[in-house]
Parts: C-alpha cells; sequence; structure tokens
C-alpha cells in the first residue's frame, strides 16, 4: 500500500530548533519528513502553503485531560480534537484525575492509550506525592520507569519545607523536573481573585500575590541546593519572574512558563463587559476564574517582557474543562480555570502582531522551548527530531476568527477569550505523519 504522503507547497517554514525560518517545500508522510525534497510521488496530497507558516507540532507543558474519572468535563479523544485544532500535538497531562497519577501504571496507560488511539501524544507529570495528599512522596523511579516526565502535585503544591527537599533530591536521582503550582495556600486561603480594586468592589475575598513568589523563592533555593530541575508552571507575578531570572544568571536548573490568559488579561478584565465597577460577584466572569488568578497590569506587563528578552522558557495553556453548571454557581463558588488549547496560538501571534516578539521567538516558546524543559530537545518540538513518524502544524496567521462556543472542540466550553477576535488560526495539523485536523473553511 501507498504511503500517505502530503506536499506543503510554498509556505514559510520555521523551526527554531533546526534553524530553519524559510520559504521552502515540505513533504510529510508516517515515515518522516522532507524539506525541500528533490523529487515527489504524484500519489502526495498537494497542500497550498503560501501565504502560511508550517512549525513542527505544538508542544503543551500542562493540559488537564480530566481522563480518568472527569471525562463529563473532557477525555483523551475530546482533548485530542481540541488539541490537534490548536496545533498542539503533545501534551504533558497533570495528575489530578481520578485516581490521582501517582501509580506507574496509571501513568503508563496514559501515554499507551493515546498512541494507541490514534490520538495526540501523552506526555505525564504524575504526582510528586501520594494522592497529592503532600504526605508522603510517590516512588519516583518506578513513575520514571512508567515514562512519568515530571512530578508535580499541581494545585495542591507541596507546603511541607523538608518534603519538598526530599521531593528535589528524589528529582535530581531520578532525573526528572518538578513542576511547581507555585502557591502558599496557607497564604492564599484558596480565595477567588487576586487582591484588587475589582475584588473588594465585588465583596469577594482576595488572595495577595505574595502567595506565589513566596513559593517560588523558597523553591528556587531548594532546587539550588539539591541540584534538581525546578519549573514554574504558570507563572504569573513579576517577582517570581524575577527570581527566575536571577536564578538563571547564577546558572541554575529552572525554568518557567506563562499562560495565554496571564499575558492577555488583568484583575480589572474579569468584570463582565458593560459593567463599570463590580457591586456583587454576579458582575464577574467565572471563566475568568482561573489560579492563579488574573493579576495586576504591572504584573502583566512583566510576563510580556520576559517573552521578549528570553526568561520565559515555554507558553502553556493549563487547559482546564469544567461544565457549564460548575461555571455557572456564582464567582466564588466555580471552580478555578479556563480552556486553552485552541486558542493558544491565536493569542501568543497578538505578540507578534504587535511587534514585541518575533515570528521565531513565538514558534519557540510553544515548540523547542518546552521540550527544552523537558530536556527533549532535539527529539520534540522539531521536524529535523529523532521523533518519527513526525508532528507538523501549518498555520494562517492572518487569518482572523472569533472565539464562540460552535468554534471549539473541547467537550467544554469555559474559554476566556470568548467573543475576542483573534488573527491567526491552524488551519490543518499532521500527528505521527498524517493529517490528522483541517479546517473546514
Ligand atoms: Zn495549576
Amino acid at each position: 500500500m501507498l504511503q500517505p504522503l502530503s506536499l506543503i507547497r510554498g509556505a514559510r517554514v520555521i523551526d527554531p530548533a533546526a534553524g530553519i525560518d524559510a520559504i521552502v517545500d515540505v513533504l510529510i508522510g508516517p515515515g518522516g519528513v522532507t524539506i525541500d525534497p528533490s523529487s515527489v510521488p504524484d500519489h502526495a496530497r498537494r497542500v497550498d502553503g503560501r501565504g502560511q507558516w508550517a512549525l513542527p507540532g505544538l508542544v503543551d507543558l500542562q493540559v488537564h485531560l480530566r481522563d480518568p474519572g472527569l471525562t463529563h468535563k473532557e477525555d483523551q479523544l475530546t482533548g485530542s480534537r481540541a488539541a490537534l485544532s490548536g496545533g498542539v500535538t503533545t501534551m504533558v497531562v497533570m495528575p489530578n484525575t481520578r485516581p490521582v497519577l501517582d501509580d506507574p501504571a496509571l501513568v503508563a496507560a496514559q501515554s499507551s492509550s493515546a498512541d494507541a488511539r490514534g490520538l495526540a501524544r501523552v506526555l505525564v507529570a504524575a504526582a510528586a506525592t501520594r494522592a497529592s495528599a503532600g504526605q508522603a512522596l510517590s516512588d519516583y523511579r518506578a513513575l520514571k520507569a512508567a515514562g512519568a516526565v515530571a512530578v508535580t502535585d499541581d494545585g495542591l503544591p507541596v507546603q511541607d519545607d523538608a518534603l519538598m527537599e526530599q521531593s528535589l533530591i528524589s528529582c535530581a536521582a531520578n532525573d526528572l523536573v518538578f513542576m511547581q503550582h507555585a502557591e502558599d495556600t496557607r497564604i492564599s486561603q484558596h480565595r477567588p481573585m487576586t487582591e484588587c480594586e475589582v475584588q473588594r468592589a465585588a465583596g469577594i475575598l482576595g488572595q495577595p500575590a505574595e502567595a506565589e513568589w513566596v513559593m517560588v523563592e523558597r523553591d528556587v533555593a531548594l532546587a539550588e541546593r539539591t541540584g534538581a530541575r525546578y519549573h514554574v508552571l504558570h507563572l504569573s507575578t513579576a517577582r517570581s519572574l524575577a527570581a527566575v531570572r536571577r536564578a538563571k544568571e547564577r546558572g541554575a536548573s529552572v525554568t518557567c512558563e506563562v499562560s495565554p490568559h496571564h499575558l492577555t488579561f488583568t484583575c480589572n478584565d474579569v468584570v463582565k463587559a458593560g459593567i463599570e465597577l463590580p457591586s456583587t460577584e454576579a458582575d464577574l466572569d467565572p471563566n475568568k476564574k482561573m489560579n492563579p488568578p488574573l493579576r495586576s497590569g504591572a504584573d502583566r506587563r512583566a510576563l510580556v517582557d520576559g517573552l521578549a528578552d528570553g526568561t520565559v522558557d515555554a507558553v502553556a495553556t493549563d487547559h482546564a474543562p469544567h461544565t457549564a453548571a460548575e461555571k455557572g454557581q456564582g464567582f466564588a463558588r466555580a471552580p478555578f480555570g479556563t480552556t486553552g488549547l485552541e486558542t493558544m496560538l491565536g493569542v501568543l501571534l497578538r505578540f507578534v502582531h504587535d511587534g514585541t516578539i518575533d515570528a521565531r521567538r513565538a514558534v519557540e516558546l510553544v515548540t523547542s522551548g518546552p521540550a527544552r524543559v523537558l530536556r527533549r530537545q532535539g527529539a520534540l518540538g522539531t521536524l529535523s527530531g529523532r521523533q518519527a513518524p513526525p508532528d507538523l502544524c501549518l498555520v494562517d496567521p492572518e487569518r482572523s476568527w472569533v472565539v464562540t462556543t460552535g468554534a471549539l472542540q473541547s467537550r467544554s466550553k469555559n474559554n476566556c477569550f470568548l467573543g475576542l477576535e483573534l488573527r491567526g488560526r491552524v488551519t490543518a495539523t499532521w500527528l505521527r505523519g498524517r493529517l490528522a485536523y483541517q479546517l473546514i473553511a
């Protein structure tokens, strides 16, 4: 049987890891990618790539697939559809499923099931402590052997200093990166918004930004002492970013990601459209309730500066699906989280269109950058990688679209960008060398 092949003609190929940024034809199939092929079989599907970018499949370092146990919000199939329509071909999934991913067999099943079903690739950040209860470390050696790429307790971060140090020692011994949702919950008290004028006017409780950077500063010190690799998930404050920048200058193995929503919105944007200053929680948009919460304008600007100056290693979504009923309980009671797989690239391209960063840097933030965090550079997030069969997405950087629930593939529609017009959209995605998604015009 003939191999299914696609020839993308005339696209701008941007592959930062391979040092490629050129308008050149690309032949893609299950056997691999050929840049500027000298001959093309007749049966290859011809795709007009003129005016578009051909990129390595995107890598998202933080996704909640909700599978197993919470599949009324999302499952591997709907999550994969959402990912592929956003150009994402590899997701690092968080362990807060039911049961929690603290068991080697559960970890191994995540990736093997995605592979067997032909769904977007899944890598696992396993639970740092048993049941993410913050009491006893899980078995890092066994988790690593089962394929885990990282450990984290995400929304239930390790508070105890001694246990955190033990965890980092074990990470170093097993070459795992610790991914921290940095939040001192003794300070934040799980409160629904950051402390700000809007929060006070609406009459709800606020958490100080200090809840994040206090933990980042503690962890950076522990990471340097233990020699472990440490990564800050969805970093959201200027002071946390400064701590990461200083740690990098000292040569520490410290990395960070920022989320599209923290780059775009501030706590003022939590107010529903048309309302000047809120007087009750009903004036606030539950889709803009996430953790860490949307911060101040100064924090947002610092994150954008971090994109431009190289401090930020990756943009990652924290894709967190919740049902309409859950989000409809009122702002204070609604669960934290926004979806993001489908909107990540369009939001990131806003910073290319406004001249903050160039196209190569934007692509790096969602391909080779996250691959470096995972120490998989050369294997992941590049077309010339050892990862065969290859992944690729085609993007029209000028194509405008409005984010509507109808445009989203995720089972849950709690996207904080609903109603926003984005410029830049994925038009096709190849997974394991095969065309896996195509935008219906
Ligand atoms: Zn988190």
